[in-house]
């Protein structure tokens, strides 16, 4: 049995007459990272807003570790580090001063924790710079360092890459992996970004209009969604023939006129365009394939609204 840490049930959010989440479950196991995705417009921010007892739900409620949120705010919320929406911070003071404002705040005594997590989140040496001065990136890294700062059993992240150039986004996901893995940090994280999750989940929770079309595990996407060898010909009967009597290569199928999908993997892209050119087929295109979680994506959501 998996042990999870947060569990949202038939959570329904609605605005005026509109159902912005409609009868929505959820399922976090402890020490993995969650990857709430969805466009934007899905739900996601709410969910998280009715987890952080922010937002109040007209139906459900989540718990953390069995216990209700919203029913026990206080305790449960001990444990969550969050950053949600634009992370504000004073911008005159330097990184350094609004951490120990936060500690004050937080009514957390211990100013030492404030070196460690500036040095976990690399912004040690300029923490005498005021935060007016930082860079996107900085500040989205102090505002984790902030989430952290109480060291919580759990961190919350509403679209925390949004605005990150490509080194930014390197960093955060490094950072976040690291308190993961190394601090044992159960990690949610919404983004509609699709490729930057297949690369930190460990779980996916797809929404949509305000529903969970599907809660799975990567590890499942994978399986289910095997990798593949697509080439493009001029004569994909002939290279058919090739494929199945000179290369002995069984799985593969014709998906359209001209372009062959080869499931078993024993010759390489290489092998296989060398063997047709030989035999006079021109090979337009050959690549390698993964049904990433874009194409689960599309999939899951496609058939459910079908
Ligand atoms: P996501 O985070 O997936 O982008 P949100 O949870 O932010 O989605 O929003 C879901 C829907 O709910 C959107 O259509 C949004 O306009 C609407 N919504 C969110 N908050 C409010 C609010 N306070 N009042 C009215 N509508 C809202």
């Amino acid at each position: 049995m998996k042990e999870y840490k947060i569990v949202g049930e038939h959570l329904t959010k609605q605005y005026k007459n509109r159902k912005v989440v409609n009868d929505v479950s959820m399922h976090v196991v402890n020490g993995e990272i969650y990857g709430l995705v969805g466009p934007n417009g899905a739900g996601k921010s709410t969910m998280l807003k009715m987890l952080l007892n922010l937002t109040k739900p007209d139906m459900g409620e989540f718990t953390i570790d069995g216990v209700s949120v919203q029913k026990n705010g206080y305790q449960t919320l001990r444990k969550v580090g969050a950053i949600i929406e634009n992370p504000y911070f004073y911008e005159q003071l330097t990184g350094r001063e609004n951490l120990e404002l936060h500690c004050e705040y937080m009514g957390y005594p211990n100013l030492e924790e404030i070196d460690k997590v500036l040095g976990l989140v690399s912004l040690k040496n300029i923490d005498g710079k005021h935060v007016s001065q930082y860079s996107i990136g900085m500040k989205q890294r102090l505002a984790i360092a902030r989430a952290i700062l109480t060291r919580p059993e759990i961190l919350i992240l509403d679209e925390p890459i949004n605005g990150l150039d490509p080194d930014g986004i390197i960093e955060i996901r490094r950072l976040i992996q690291e308190l993961n893995k190394e601090h044992g940090i159960t990690v949610i994280i919404s983004s509609h970004i699709l490729s930057e999750m297949e690369l930190l989940a460990d779980t996916v929770g797809i929404m949509k209009d305000g529903n969970m079309i599907q809660e799975i595990s990567m590890k499942d996407i994978h399986e289910q969604n095997a990798a593949y060898i697509e080439i493009e010909t001029d004569n994909a009967e002939k290279a058919g023939y090739i494929l199945n009597e000179i290369l002995q290569i069984k799985q593969f199928r014709v998906i359209s006129d001209g372009i062959i999908q080869v499931f078993d993997l024993s010759k390489s892209g290489k092998e296989i365009s060398s063997a047709l050119m030989k035999y006079g087929i021109g090979v337009e295109s050959i690549q390698k394939k993964q049904n990433s979680l874009e194409e689960f994506f599309f999939k899951t959501t496609r058939r459910s609204l079908a």
